[in-house]
């Protein structure tokens, strides 16, 4: 389908008095820390990013963007902005933008990052029509971003100081080349932050520029409280305007930015999210009845069927389990698994035979595994405890984190079986 990429508001002022925007909220983890971000608040007349009313499921979201569209036609972009990072949060991502794509093809979509974590999902992007990317990028030099970052998280390690710097700017830069490579129209938005990053910002605009990045948006700091920034001031005009100015030498720059919440809705300036907080917080509330029937069942790894205890590498096959009419869970059948040894392919064949589940549980799961299945719609959890504890929070929601530290004695973690499980 055809799409007007002209008609995004925050890439083309011309616009923004006519198009719209609505910000998606469905995915609340982060995969960095940045010291001036606290996600706690929720105040409707607080306006910056990294909060929402109310965190969305994808198959909600999808339900949400109907509404938002019935009430504001001039909606033309439906975009993903956190409220903590879209690629900490792949699965639910990548689900939304399927389902945006399915439904509303029409609408330009759009994605905002911090990089981190975007690159193994660069070929997703531009097949699900995603036409605008931005990615924050407040420092070019590890020793400015270490004071930028408290910790940057690449799977299951945590860096902090300039190594984590250090590698969130590599995967940055990469990201950049690739969505240029795929087409793709790149912001890149860079925090104004005085004393830290200000004599540094026009760096920023170099490199960016030099890999292809089509605009840059310095943002100026918002102190927030309880952050490790909360004492510093907000850059005004007589600072921000001159780095814009000269950045402008070498990319082009934004200048109507409205530093929107993750769940801003409606043209920029006459924000509707206030107006429509009851509509997202009632789609916050809507049973799965479609996801349901799509993906009813749970794969479940264990050895004796009582507790989630295997390593999903491990697992020569899977317990299946789905909710019982009578009310709490029942096992349908156990369902082998591909056979060990047959590298990458091993996980794509493993969603396959999981295609009705919406969820995979084990103790413990590799990175490619782990990616692998979430790219094809199986959440895969970690968890250390009792399978239908586990299943409750599957089907009913919750923090899954409370089972992970509740340890059973029984085959916790990997046997270290040699499984490949990544
Ligand atoms: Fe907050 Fe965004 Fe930074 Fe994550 S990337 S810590 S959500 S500002
Ligand atoms: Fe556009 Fe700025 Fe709002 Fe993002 S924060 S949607 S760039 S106006």
């Amino acid at each position: 389908m055809h799409k007007d990429i002209t008609k995004h508001p925050c890439f083309n002022k011309e616009t923004a008095g006519s198009c719209g925007r609505v910000h998606l909220p469905v995915a609340p983890k982060c995969n960095i820390q940045c010291n001036y971000c606290n996600r706690k608040y929720d105040c409707v007349n607080e306006s910056r990013p990294g909060v929402t009313s109310s965190v969305l499921k994808p198959f909600q979201a999808v339900e949400y963007m109907d509404k938002v569209l019935a009430k504001e036609p001039r909606i033309t972009v439906a975009g993903i902005a956190g409220p903590g990072d879209p690629f900490a949060n792949p699965a639910e991502t990548i689900e939304t933008m399927r389902l945006l794509n399915q439904n509303h093809p029409h609408l330009l979509f759009c994605l905002s990052s911090n990089g981190m974590g975007i690159l193994p999902y660069l070929d997703d992007i531009a097949e699900l029509g995603v036409s605008h990317v931005t990615i924050t990028i407040s420092a070019v030099d590890p020793k400015v971003g270490a004071q930028i970052y408290a910790w940057v998280k690449d799977g299951n390690v945590v860096y902090h100081g300039e190594k984590g710097a250090e590698v969130l700017l590599d995967r940055q830069l990469r990201a950049i080349k690739g969505l240029k490579e795929r087409g793709i129209i790149v912001k890149v938005n860079s925090i104004v932050i005085p004393g830290i990053n200000d004599e540094h910002i026009i760096e920023v605009a170099k490199v960016c520029a030099t890999l292809g990045a089509d605009i840059q948006n310095m943002i100026p700091l918002k102190p927030t409280a309880d952050t490790p920034f909360s004492h510093l001031s907000e850059p005004g005009r007589e600072t921000v305007l001159p780095l814009r100015r000269e950045g402008g030498e070498f990319i082009e720059q934004m200048t109507h930015c409205k530093r929107c919440r993750a769940d801003a809705v409606g043209l920029l300036g006459k924000d509707q999210s206030a107006s429509l907080c009851g509509t997202l917080q009632a789609c916050s509330k809507l049973k799965p009845l479609e996801a349901k029937l799509a993906r009813p069942h749970v794969a479940v790894a264990t050895r004796e069927g009582m507790l989630v205890n295997q390593h999903l590498g491990e697992a020569t096959s899977f317990q299946i389990w789905s909710e019982a009419d009578t009310g709490g869970y029942r096992f349908i059948e156990e369902r082998q698994a591909p056979e060990v040894g047959c590298g990458p392919q091993r996980w794509a064949d493993l969603s396959d035979v999981l295609k009705d589940c919406r969820a995979v549980l084990s103790a413990a799961i590799g990175e490619t595994p782990r990616m692998t299945l979430e790219k094809n719609g199986v959440k895969p959890y970690v968890v250390d405890g009792v399978i239908e504890d586990a299943l409750r929070f599957v089907y009913e929601g919750g923090d899954m984190n409370a089972l992970k530290v509740r340890r059973t004695g029984i085959g916790g973690g990997c046997a270290g079986g040699g499984g490949g499980c990544g």
